[in-house]
């Protein structure tokens, strides 16, 4: 399979082109920069982005404009971008795209830890740790593991999290998730990480993942793209693609 980068330069971006260079069974075709032409990646079966906020949505329309299936990395995507990715989709058929806020298996084994204990405690809080050159906050893994925490605690009839605070300094609590806190710390020396803190009369649990190398990405990235060939439309985070669905 022929693949090419977005974003090839980049942190994560180049730790992909060294592990499809490494597969027997993918090519890489293109390795694009911020400054490069575009038109080799016309070349690739899948293309992955790692690039900004700012600059993948116009990569998409590129790619899916041309029928290129699309593996994005990228964060940054809310409800309105997604829908934006699904009407691409309608005028691109048989092409698929998997956009997943983190590529780690282990993250995607946490989110799934987080939501089978959610409906067993009373109180749920998420914290999470990145490098401070991170743009946004809370991380895209926090928001999504808040937002299935959260359904996860509807579906169970739980009460909202107990919290009796009156007064505080902005900020202090956290972000709210769907009623799920969420607080992030940036510091450097951390990569990514993450912690999901859950409490009931006389016990805790903390599930927590560290991410202490952005080659951890590259297993799950390689998944989707040999996925998503086969899966028209928008999926979204890679646990069905794991089998953890
Ligand atoms: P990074 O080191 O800043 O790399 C981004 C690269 O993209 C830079 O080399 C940049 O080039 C390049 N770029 C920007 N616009 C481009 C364009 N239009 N075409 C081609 N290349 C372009 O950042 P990173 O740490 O690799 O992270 C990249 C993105 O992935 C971020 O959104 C980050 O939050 C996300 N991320 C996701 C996961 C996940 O598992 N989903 C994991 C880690 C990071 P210039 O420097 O020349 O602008």
């Amino acid at each position: 399979m022929k693949v090419g980068v977005l974003g090839a330069k980049g942190r994560v971006g180049s730790e992909i082109c060294r592990a499809v260079d490494r597969a027997t069974d993918l090519r890489l075709v293109a390795g694009i920069g911020s400054d490069d032409e575009v038109d080799s990646l016309a070349l690739a079966d899948v293309v992955v982005d790692f690039t900004r906020p700012d600059a993948v949505m116009d990569n998409l329309r590129w790619c899916l404009g041309r029928g290129l299936h699309c593996v994005v990395g990228t964060t940054g995507f809310d409800e309105a971008r997604l829908d934006e990715v699904r009407g691409l989709l309608a005028d691109a058929p048989g092409v698929g795209v998997v956009v997943a806020p983190n590529f780690s298996v282990g993250a995607a084994l946490m989110t799934r830890f987080a939501v089978m204990a959610a409906p067993f405690y009373e109180s749920v809080e998420i914290v999470e740790l990145h490098h401070p050159d991170k743009a946004d906050a809370p991380s895209g893994t926090s928001r999504r593991t808040a937002e299935l925490v959260a359904a996860a605690r509807r579906e169970a009839g739980l009460e909202p999290v107990p919290d009796a605070t009156v007064t505080a300094l902005e900020g202090a609590r956290g972000a709210d998730v769907e009623g799920i806190h969420v607080h992030s710390v940036r510091s450097r020396g951390l990569v990514a990480h993450q912690e999901v803190l859950l409490g009931a009369a006389g016990e805790t649990l903390t599930i927590r993942h560290d991410s202490m190398d952005r080659a951890s990405f590259v297993p799950g990235v390689l998944v989707a793209v040999h996925a998503v060939v086969a899966r028209p439309g928008l999926t979204l985070g890679i646990e069905e693609l794991l089998g953890l669905d």
